[in-house]
């Protein structure tokens, strides 16, 4: 009874306001949670652009090659610049400042990923938010991942064979190779309830009385700013760089690095930013007489004819996990340690590519972390500064690059490729608005709530506390569904504390939102809401005819069984 008469208080308060809930950043996070709460509520999603163009919705070598060329750098502001031992970007690609940004369009990196698809069991970043309850969004997400790719190197399936606990890395790849992006797997499905408003970007939360109210966008066509006004809530979900940018623009982050900045400090959050956790890679590579990917591709990257099922590759096409904080990938193609690690610009040299050889990437995590540094102008980019390894960091990588070594050795070649050992973290990052309790280290709570300000939440890739030594899209389409529910206010359930048979949403029908959900969503919503004493009347009224009805009409609908992600 509570619930409902909460409900219908809010749904009365916020309907002047247009959408219930705002999001920004339509990258994989934004598209789960739009998607998911346009289910039952007005949604407005924000993103720098539109859909992704249709030819990059095509197979993962080609795609890549082409979105490097007009991916987040072509929008003022959104190039990341990254500083880090031994890196030294490709300046014919547009990702010559970056090394590798993050995508732009709807669906954000998804699009130009490989679409590895690999994730830590053993995950625990905070109570209620490990395996246990998280294998419930890992079987209701839409992306779901092939563990027989649509093409394998003869090189990598020599390497499968030669080597104990090698296997096809399971990539978000369909049949025909294509991959499958956020946008594909969740935006596609047109909601009356969802509006999408792309070619904005958001440069400013708007915070009254610790309140997040709106956000102020800039129209990147005519510079101009407009605000938009969220009903329940804003829900940032901009990626691990471009959230803890417009807390930070908002006066949310470190107290002193505002006040140097010349931001007015809304509330001191000193880990916007900080703890950047990403895992770093090296490669270990050998001549071989066997054409590579890099020979297989066609003029004008290579000077042989083109072998078209080798489009189809994911790169690292074979993973041997190494410990719990290492991996080895085999990739059939040269990488060069010093340049950017995209198909083809990551050999480091000129059209048509010379050097073949075949890689054993080691990826590991680390101790080491990165802090983000922001501008106050929001045309000028971020900047990322990564921090050297660790000693204990070296000692674990040197293990693993021994393996590795033992590894690619197991294959015929032309002998090892000489260069310097360089560890990059280039790709992918977590950790710059992490969840947690202490206000100095973390950001959000574990409701994603943002510490200290209502009617804010943060659902990307920067929540996540911790690392692993893999790419993070599984993870952040996990917590994004997650999260959806949180916000509805569907309590999640562990899956050990589910009765056998039962469905999650049967024992969610059976649970209370939690006081503390019911404290945020019956807070002031709107400026144009209406008189409270009005608002009581209609409290009032709504709460004797639900009790009839709901004396009337008891037991009550029967439960819906066919969630997919009951579990078996
Ligand atoms: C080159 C590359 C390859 C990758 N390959 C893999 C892989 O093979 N496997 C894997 O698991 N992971 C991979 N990843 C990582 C994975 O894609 C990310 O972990 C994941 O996309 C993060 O999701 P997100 O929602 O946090 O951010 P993103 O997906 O980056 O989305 C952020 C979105 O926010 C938008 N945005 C940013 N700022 C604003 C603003 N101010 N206003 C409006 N919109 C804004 C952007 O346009 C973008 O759409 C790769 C990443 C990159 C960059």
């Amino acid at each position: 009874m509570l619930r409902l008469v909460s409900a219908v208080l809010v749904s009365i308060g916020t309907r002047a306001a247009g959408y219930d809930y705002v999001v920004v950043g339509g990258g994989v996070a934004g598209s789960v949670v739009a998607t998911r709460l346009a289910e039952k509520h007005s949604v407005l999603l924000l993103n720098i652009a539109g859909a992704p163009p249709s030819k990059y919705n095509s197979a993962v070598m080609v795609s890549d090659e082409l979105i490097v060329q007009t991916n987040l750098t072509a929008t003022p502001g959104m190039a990341a610049r990254i500083h880090q031992p031994g890196y030294a970007p490709v300046p014919r690609f547009s990702t010559g400042e970056t090394g590798s940004s993050p995508a732009r369009w709807l669906g954000g990196s998804s699009v130009v990923g490989l679409s590895l698809f690999l994730y830590d069991k053993a995950m625990d970043w905070a109570p209620g938010w490990d395996w246990n309850t998280m294998q419930n969004y890992m079987l209701k997400s839409e992306i779901q991942p092939t563990h027989d790719p649509a093409y394998l190197h003869p090189l990598t399936r020599a390497f499968i064979k030669a080597v104990p606990g090698a296997m096809a890395t399971p990539s978000s790849q369909r049949p025909d190779g294509t991959k499958i992006t956020a946008h594909a797997a969740y935006l596609h499905k047109s909601s009356e309830k969802l509006k999408i408003m792309e070619g904005v970007r958001a440069d400013r939360l708007i915070i009254e009385n610790d309140v997040c109210t709106g956000v102020e966008v800039r129209d990147l066509k005519s510079g101009a700013y407009r605000t938009i006004r969220a009903g329940r809530e804003v829900i940032v979900s901009a990626g691990y760089l471009y959230t803890p940018r417009l807390l930070f623009l908002s006066g949310l982050g470190d107290a002193k690095e505002l006040a140097a900045s010349g931001i007015p400090v809304v509330k001191d959050l000193p880990a916007v930013g900080k703890n950047l956790v990403a895992p770093r890679f090296t490669p270990v590579s050998w001549h071989t007489s066997e054409p590579t990917l890099s020979q297989m591709m066609g003029p004008p990257i290579s000077k042989g004819p083109a072998v078209k099922e080798a489009f189809q590759s994911v790169m690292a096409e074979a993973t041997v996990q190494l410990s719990k904080d290492a991996i080895a990938q085999f990739m059939p193609i040269y990488y060069a340690p010093k340049s950017a690690p995209l198909p083809y610009s990551l050999q480091g040299e000129a059209w048509p590519l010379s050097t073949n050889a075949y890689t054993v990437l080691v990826t590991m995590r680390t101790e080491a972390k990165g802090v983000i540094k922001i501008d106050k102008d929001p045309d000028v980019s971020p900047l990322i500064v990564h921090e050297p390894l660790t000693p204990r960091d070296r000692e674990r990588g040197a293990a693993a690059v021994e393996a590795a070594v033992g590894m690619g050795s197991a294959l015929p070649s032309l002998g090892p490729v000489e260069h310097t050992r360089d560890w990059s973290a280039v790709y992918d990052g977590r950790g710059t608005c992490r969840m947690g309790t202490n206000l100095s280290t973390s950001v959000v709570d574990t409701s994603l709530k943002v510490h200290g300000v209502r009617r804010l939440r943060i659902v990307d890739g920067s929540a996540i506390p911790s690392s692993t030594p893999f790419l993070a899209l599984p993870e952040v389409v996990m917590l994004a569904e997650r999260a959806a529910d949180l916000i509805g206010g569907l309590q999640p359930y562990a899956v050990a504390d589910m009765p056998d048979g039962a469905s999650l949403w049967e024992v969610v029908q059976s649970a209370e939102v939690p006081p503390s959900d019911m404290a945020a969503l019956s807070g002031p919503s709107s400026e144009e809401g209406l008189p409270v004493y009005i608002v009581m009347l209609l409290c009032a009224a709504v709460s004797l005819i639900s009790g009839a009805v709901a004396w009337r009409f008891a037991p009550g609908r029967a439960p819906e069984t066919s969630d997919h992600y009951t579990m078996a």
